[in-house]
């Protein structure tokens, strides 16, 4: 079930995506080779606490994994796609990739986004791969607007990995967001314009463009039973927003 968020509800929302917003800035901001993930998540963990916020990443356990998620963002570094540990062993070296997904909950209401960025000396192909995945958010979400279908939003998104020449990760995409992280309806990286359900006021989507950077869209969940990584070992990006559909057009909830 779908549920339609009314003017009250979207500025609560709109708070909560804000505490996400300036947690991830924070990370992005501390990021540097040198310093451990678990260090990024306490970075994030200070936002959220200053805030009032709780974290809907936090102990987290859905069907199939095998423990609950430890952190408050999930790092994930060069090959990895989503999902990542923020563990206290893995350091960041020049020249990673590094996507950060952070989640909050503030009076009830969850915010969901994710950016990604290098860390030092940046590759070439790495910004360029960042830079489409931000193309393929906002393509996506200038497609979330009052008329069109998820479809439309899936077709956008797509359209921009491909034609650049990269994967979409299989299986994976955005979703509803609400009182809960992941509500309903699923919004897909690929699809058809014109199909699936129409976009009405006051529906709330988190869409998250996942690149990977070899073309291919074959992934595997290393042993940790969290981190999703790239089957070729290419590197991947992953950016993120949750989105208001209204009358007004698109409004960005995870936005500073
Ligand atoms: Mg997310
Ligand atoms: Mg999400």
């Amino acid at each position: 079930m779908v549920e339609i968020k009314t003017d009250t509800e979207l500025a609560l929302m709109r708070e909560a995506g804000r505490v996400v917003a300036r947690a991830l800035a924070a990370v992005q901001d501390k990021a540097a080779p040198g310093m451990t993930l678990a260090e990024l998540d306490d970075v994030a963990r200070e936002v959220l606490d200053a805030a009032g916020a709780g974290s809907p990443f936090l102990g987290y356990r859905p069907d199939w994994a095998p423990v609950p998620f430890p952190a408050v963002v999930c790092v994930s570094v060069n090959d990895a796609i989503v999902h990542g540990v923020p563990d206290r062993g893995t350091r960041l070296a020049d020249g990673d990739l590094v996507s950060v997904d952070c989640g909050a909950v503030l009076d009830g209401w969850v915010g969901d986004s994710a950016v990604s960025f290098t860390v030092g000396r940046a590759r070439p192909e790495d910004t360029r791969l960042i830079g489409t995945a931000y193309e393929a958010l906002a393509a996506g979400i200038a497609a979330a607007v009052v008329g069109n279908r998820i479809g439309d939003i899936a077709h956008a998104v797509g359209r921009v990995c491909r034609r650049a020449g990269y994967g979409v990760a299989d299986g994976f995409g955005g979703h509803g967001v609400g009182r809960t992280m992941h509500e309903d309806p699923g919004v897909p990286n690929e699809g058809r314009p014109g199909r699936g359900m129409p976009l009405r006021h006051g529906m709330v989507l988190a869409i998250e463009p996942m690149l990977l950077g070899g073309g291919r869209d074959d992934h595997y969940t290393a042993r940790d039973g969290w981190t999703i990584r790239t089957l070729d070992g290419s590197r991947a990006a992953h950016t993120e927003h949750t989105v208001a559909i209204t009358h007004d057009g698109p409004r960005i909830l995870t936005a500073l």
